[in-house]
């Protein structure tokens, strides 16, 4: 037998001295941890079965047991699941860290008050809550179907673990907890029995104690006999109802009941923002429970990491990460679907094309656009909070279910030029409060909105009154794109191709003045498109500028700065398109610059307008100037000049 000492790698040791030295309240929670692991390798061993029943060996009564031992202060946790090979025990509970750990850890130190309890479970490291309560922690497991392959695992959370081949009789795990001297409140059975109900009564398989009852036996008048000495009797007892909550009836389930499946799901500690329970009837039939998360559960961008519903066939489990029920845009939402006619041996490989999935899919979509939608129109407050923590998910689908755009689009909300700071308009309410002026709906994209609030692009529309959507999410260039219009009226980017506001009458009224400047203009426009020859593509005269001097403009089918950077971001080769610069002709600066070319087109004062000014211009829409040195230093020299 081999056995070995090894290290826990730094991220796990942080975790654990975590783990050991906060002091919390509700530390019972690591048992409804490590019977969430039991059972999760129960549903393992289930679904295996179906496929080779040798995993079986011969006991086919899937069952999770606590055994509490005052005489040597443990407390333990047995299944008879699909158990650990010695890899997986290093991989799992061992030397490597998952992603998890590393993202605990952050969040510990970032969030002083967070509490380890609330985020152990959330970062799938719910086994080392062990340690809470634990001084020493054994696991005794076996891989159902290799009665060879026993490992026992050992550690006391100070850095080391160890590691050895065993012998174990029965499949599954045993995870052996030394409680410290001040929890052997954990090895008492009301006090267990108390927190199987609280947390685990949902719980598939019995989750089962031996009780201990002290019975005097009883005299000749079949009166318990006080002096003789008592008879203990022991029995096994379930202490779970094991009732599978998305089958009962929602009236009798107690928010309560719907919180505690919602976490012990899900994962995350977060109170369900919206529950939703049905059972579907006729061509298909199924029952579902689903939860929208009131917060956006941490590995949200991450789609591989990110789980998927659990899936059940006739009450049997079948995956605990179908991601083919829900598109992905959805993935926020976490549950149950439990299936009357897919096949039992149905294979995870092959859900994705099971018609019977696509329908169900198909219903499940409908069901939570409809509930976000309700959401929306009756608490509107709390819809508020959903969007700003996973807005940005749901515009995925404006992009991928064409199908559905329709709903989706209502769902959207935008900050925008004329909202307040911590409100959102829908498309709805800004197409209902346009100006009967305006034809359009305009938008800028940009990465915050302090920085588009601020974009001399939207002086024009200011002055008007037409509020300007704000897009600052990267998503939306893509949801824009998609979208294209609403209720017939364009989509339009208000820093991208000619912006044309004035009416037919205003463009005739101001026609003589434009050629006026045109002509005006036009030997220092020339000028000014020589010099930036080899940056921009064109320089013209603004209708989209009152106060600013210049800015630079995407053409109508080019990409804007905001996108460039998008790209960049993903491409280091991508190479950007050039540009249009629109000057703005009242600005005093054109006169001045106006006069200088005037007197003398070769004078280096006014290159060096032309250089600032289309830096302006860069800075305006938030990318950064080519030589920031060269830029400061000639900002210098010309306020030394103002000042001569
Ligand atoms: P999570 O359960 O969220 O993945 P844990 O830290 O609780 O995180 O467990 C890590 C992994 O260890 C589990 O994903 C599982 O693969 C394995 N594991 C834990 N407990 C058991 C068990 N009782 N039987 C089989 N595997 C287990």
């Amino acid at each position: 037998m081999s056995t070995s000492k090894k290290k826990f790698k730094t991220e796990v040791q942080q975790l654990l001295d975590i783990v050991i030295h906060s002091l919390y309240t509700r530390k019972e929670i690591f048992l409804r941890e490590l019977i969430s692991n039991a059972s999760d390798a129960i549903d393992r061993g289930r679904y295996e079965s179906l496929k080779d029943d040798s995993v079986l060996e011969d006991d086919p009564n899937w069952k999770i047991k606590l055994i509490p031992d005052k005489a040597t202060r443990t407390l333990t946790i047995r299944d008879n699941g699909i158990g650990m090979t010695k890899d997986e025990v290093e991989a799992n509970i061992g030397t490597i860290a998952s992603s998890g750990t590393r993202r605990f850890i952050d969040e510990m130190k970032q969030n002083k008050d967070a509490s380890p309890i609330e985020l152990i479970g959330q970062f799938g490291v719910g086994f080392y809550s062990a340690f809470m309560v634990a001084e020493k922690v054994e696991v005794l497991t076996r891989r159902a179907g290799d009665k060879a392959a026993g490992v026992h695992w050992e550690s006391t959370g100070d850095g080391t673990y160890i590691i050895a081949d065993a012998e174990k009789e029965s499949r599954g795990t045993d995870v052996i907890m030394h409680l410290r001297e001040d929890e052997t409140e954990f090895l008492e059975e009301w006090r267990l029995r108390k927190i199987i109900q609280t947390y685990s009564d949902f719980v598939a398989y019995p989750i089962a104690m031996d009780i201990t009852r002290k019975e005097q036996p009883l005299d000749e008048d079949g009166k318990p006999d006080e002096d003789a000495e008592a008879i203990e009797t022991v029995s096994e007892e379930t202490l779970n109802s094991m009732k599978a909550i998305w089958k009962r009836t929602k009236s009798e389930i107690t928010e309560d009941e719907y919180q505690e499946f919602y976490r012990h799901i899900s994962h995350n500690f977060d109170k369900p923002l919206e529950t939703i329970h049905f059972k579907a009837e006729g061509v298909n039939e199924f029952s579902s429970l689903l939860f929208i998360p009131s917060s956006a559960p941490w590995n949200i961008l991450s789609r591989e990491e990110h789980k998927g519903l659990h899936l059940y066939v006739k009450n049997v489990f079948i995956s605990d990460d179908c991601k083919d029920l829900l598109p992905e845009y959805l993935r926020f939402v976490a549950g149950v679907v439990d299936s009357s006619d897919l096949p039992l041996n149905v294979s995870r490989e092959t859900l994705q094309d099971h018609v019977i999935v696509q329908r169900i899919r198909k219903s499940l979509v409908g069901k939570i656009l409809g509930a976000l939608a309700d959401l929306k129109e009756k608490k509107y407050e709390k819809y508020v909070e959903f969007w700003k923590e996973l807005g940005k998910v749901v515009k995925e689908g404006i992009h991928f279910d064409y199908a559905n755009k329709e709903k989706l689009q209502e769902l959207l909300l935008f900050r925008s030029s004329t909202t307040e700071k911590d409100d959102f308009v829908s498309l709805k309410q800004y197409v209902d409060r346009m100006p009967s002026t305006q034809k359009e709906i305009y938008f800028i994209t940009g990465d915050s909105r302090d920085v588009v609030a601020n974009s001399p692009y939207l002086e024009a529309f200011n002055k008007r009154g037409y509020e300007v959507l704000f897009l600052t999410d990267p998503i939306d260039e893509w949801v824009v794109q998609s979208l294209n219009e609403y209720q017939e009226k364009k989509l339009t980017p208000i820093n991208q191709g000619e912006i044309e506001l004035d009416s037919e009458e205003e463009k005739e009224e101001k026609k003589e003045e434009r050629e006026k400047q045109k002509d005006e203009y036009k030997e220092l426009l020339d000028y000014i498109q020589k010099q930036l020859d080899e940056q921009v593509k064109e320089v013209r005269i603004s209708s989209r500028l009152t106060d600013s001097a210049c800015c630079l403009v995407a053409d109508k089918q080019g990409m804007n700065a905001h996108m460039e950077r998008l790209f960049r971001a993903a491409n280091q080769d991508f190479v950007p398109g050039k540009r249009i610069l629109e000057i703005n002709p009242t600005h005093q600066v054109f006169g001045v610059m106006k006069e200088l070319h005037g007197k003398d087109a070769e004078n280096d004062r006014l290159k060096d307008y032309v250089e600032l000014l289309y830096d302006q211009a860069l800075l305006n829409e938030g990318s950064p100037v080519r030589n920031p040195l060269r830029f400061t230093r000639l900002i210098s020299s010309l306020m030394v000049k103002a000042g001569e």
